[in-house]
């Protein structure tokens, strides 16, 4: 149903040409969710966009039900493009709309009648649970209920596809695996069918039947779910597992502990510096480590802690604060 072939971007910079996205082939069947991770600059995004161009490709075909969207001039492109609906990490929902002109904007472009919005719209705030949020504005949503706004716009037309560039990555894990049910029945109940890109292979995992794995604009490798996590075949792919089930470990761990734990992991940028005792002192807040991967940090870059956080719990906000600020990522374990 979707058919890539020889995709290529390529940038130009100072120092000459940059293959962002450097011949990548893949097929997606209809109502499959097609995982595509890699880590972060592995031309994931360009890849996306390229799909429906919102980026141009430098060569290659894009055959979504055997058009050949590389081929399309501007006026069917916007044509396609309505059955190419997409959903980012920040939402992007109209803020000065509500809730429901935010799902009925797209059905309002394609001059639907209004009896006709008004009843998708509804089937779809029913759909994504808020029919009580429809006439709420953006500002008075979570994260996760915005996602879920941005998913039933993106529905709303009926579209063949739903391009996801990283649609959980702002949410909680709980938010997260809220999501990933609604994109599950989407394609279920819809009939669409869903490429996904993300960085998290715990979201890859439990959402997509196929996984391509992204490195240096290329996929180095592509299987079935069950199949890659039984057989990998690159150390990209044997990094990202083996980082799912630390993670698995640490939630079992943390179970022992009575205080808030969240994973803080380092950057290039953060792991030389001494911010968690700079956040303790600064913050009055107690740190309890409780496991980390030194050596992982030392071979990559990055590694990370598992903490324990014990005090006031404004001064443990705080501490946050100052450690987002200096770019190391937090995350809640438990
Ligand atoms: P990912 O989504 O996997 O993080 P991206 O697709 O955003 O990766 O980026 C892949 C690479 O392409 C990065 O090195 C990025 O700097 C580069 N890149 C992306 N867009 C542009 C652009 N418009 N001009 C030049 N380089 C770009």
């Amino acid at each position: 149903m979707i058919k890539v072939t020889n995709l290529k971007k390529t940038f130009k910079n100072e120092n000459g040409e940059f293959h962002a996205v450097d011949d990548v082939s893949f097929k997606v069947e209809k109502g499959e969710i097609f995982g595509i991770i890699g880590l972060s600059g592995a031309g994931k995004s360009t890849l996306v966009r390229l799909l429906n161009r919102l980026e141009e490709p430098t060569s290659g075909k894009v055959i979504i039900d055997g058009e050949d969207i590389t081929l399309l001039d501007n006026k069917k492109l916007l044509e396609a493009r309505k059955e190419i609906s997409m959903i980012f990490q920040n939402f992007n929902l109209f803020n000065q709309k509500t809730v429901y002109e935010n799902i009925a904007y797209p059905l309002k472009l394609n001059n639907t009648p209004k009896e006709k919005i008004d009843s998708r719209v509804n089937e779809l705030l029913d759909f994504i649970g808020l029919k009580e949020k429809a006439k709420s504005y953006p500002s008075q949503l979570s994260g996760g209920q915005k996602q879920r706004v941005a998913i039933a716009r993106a529905l709303a037309t009926n579209p063949k596809v739903i391009l996801s560039d990283e649609s959980t990555s702002a949410l909680d894990p709980q938010n997260t695996q809220q999501i990933l049910q609604i994109l599950k029945k989407s394609v279920q109940k819809y009939k669409t069918t869903i490429i996904m890109i993300t960085h998290q292979m715990e979201v890859a995992k439990d959402i997509c039947d196929r996984i391509a794995v992204m490195q240096d604009g290329k996929i180095i490798e592509e299987n079935d779910v069950e199949e890659l996590f039984r057989n990998p075949q690159t150390e990209v792919t044997k990094n990202f597992i083996r980082k799912i089930v630390e993670e698995d470990e640490d939630e079992i761990i943390a179970d022992d502990f009575e205080g808030y734990v969240v994973r803080l992991t380092y950057s290039k940028k953060s792991y030389n510096k001494p911010i968690v005792s700079k956040a303790s002192r600064e913050c009055n807040v107690d740190f309890n480590i409780i496991s980390g991967n030194i050596n992982k940090l030392q071979s990559t870059g990055v590694g990370y802690t598992v903490v324990e956080l014990l005090g006031e719990k404004d001064n443990i906000e705080k501490a946050i604060e100052i450690f987002k600020e200096n770019g190391i990522k937090v995350e809640e374990v438990k």
